[in-house]
C-alpha cells in the first residue's frame, strides 16, 4: 500500500497543537476563577497534553529509528484514538479528504504493525473479510467462514478460503463494523489481516485493541458492491504475522 504516511503524522501533530491552542484560551478564560480550580484545570490539561505528545513523540520516533519504543504501544494507541477525531475534522477544513487522510493512516498502522513484529500461530490469525467481496448475482449463501462457496471463480471468495486453508488460519466474513467486533470478540484472535474500505478499516484499527494489518479493498464496480482484493497482499500480511518478521 503506497500511501502518504506523512499527512496523518502531520494531521496528528496539528491537532495536538489545535487542542493545545484551545486549551490554553480555556485557562486564561479562567484566570478570573478560583486559585483551586484554576491550579486543578491546569494540572489536569498539562497532564492530558504532556501524555499526547508523548504518545506521539513516541509513534514519530518509531518511525525515525525504524523500530517501536518499548513501553510506549499503549500511550502511543491512545494518543491517536485521541486526536484521530480532531486531525480528521481538521482535514475536512483544508479541504484534504478523508480518505486521504485514512489511507495515510493504515499505512502508518501497517508499518508500526510491520515494526512491531509480533508473530502469531495460524489458529489465532484471523482473516476478516467484508461480504462484499462476494459476487452481488451469487446464489450460494455463504455463512461467516464462507462456508458454501462453491469456487465458481465468479468471485475472489474460493482463492480467498483455500488461502485460509493453506496457511491454517481462521477465516471470517463479516457485514460491517458492528459485526466484525462481534467476530473478534468470539474468535479471540491474537492477531486480524482485515480487508475493508477506508471507513471501516479505519475504525476497526482504531477500536481493536489487537495487531490489524489493514488491507483496501478494490471497488471497481463503486462501494459495497462486487469489490475486490489484492491477494498477494494479504499472503504477505498473513506471512508477516506468521513469522513475526
Ligand atoms: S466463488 Fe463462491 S462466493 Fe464467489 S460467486 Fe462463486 S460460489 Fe459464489
Amino acid at each position: 500500500m503506497r500511501r502518504n504516511k506523512g499527512l496523518a503524522v502531520t494531521a496528528l501533530l496539528s491537532a495536538f497543537l489545535v487542542l493545545s491552542g484551545l486549551a490554553a484560551l480555556a485557562l486564561w478564560l479562567l484566570t478570573r476563577g478560583g486559585r483551586v480550580l484554576q491550579f486543578l484545570l491546569s494540572a489536569t490539561i498539562l497532564a492530558v497534553l504532556s501524555a499526547l505528545l508523548v504518545g506521539v513523540g513516541a509513534l514519530g520516533l518509531s518511525f525515525i529509528f525504524s523500530k517501536p519504543l518499548p513501553g510506549m504501544e499503549k500511550l502511543a494507541n491512545w494518543a491517536v484514538r485521541f486526536l484521530y477525531p480532531v486531525a480528521q475534522r481538521l482535514c475536512r477544513l483544508l479541504g484534504i479528504g478523508t480518505d486521504a487522510l485514512a489511507q495515510s493512516f493504515i499505512a502508518m498502522n501497517n508499518r508500526l504493525v510491520r515494526l512491531r513484529a509480533q508473530s502469531c500461530r495460524p489458529e489465532k490469525l484471523l482473516l476478516l473479510l467484508p461480504h462484499c467481496l462476494q459476487w452481488s448475482q451469487c446464489t450460494h449463501k455463504l455463512n461467516t467462514q464462507a462456508e458454501g462457496c462453491m469456487d465458481c471463480g465468479r468471485c475472489q471468495m474460493g482463492q480467498l478460503l483455500t488461502l485460509a486453508c493453506e496457511y491454517g488460519i481462521r477465516l471470517a466474513l463479516s457485514t460491517g463494523g458492528t459485526l466484525a467486533r462481534k467476530e473478534i470478540a468470539q474468535l479471540k484472535p491474537q492477531c486480524v489481516v482485515a480487508v475493508a474500505c477506508e471507513r471501516d478499516l479505519l475504525s476497526g484499527i482504531i477500536e481493536t485493541p489487537l495487531p490489524v494489518m489493514g488491507v483496501l479493498n478494490q471497488r471497481p464496480q463503486g462501494p459495497c458492491h462486487d469489490t475486490r482484493v489484492d491477494l498477494p497482499q494479504i499472503r504477505s500480511a498473513i506471512e508477516l504475522f506468521l513469522s513475526g518478521r
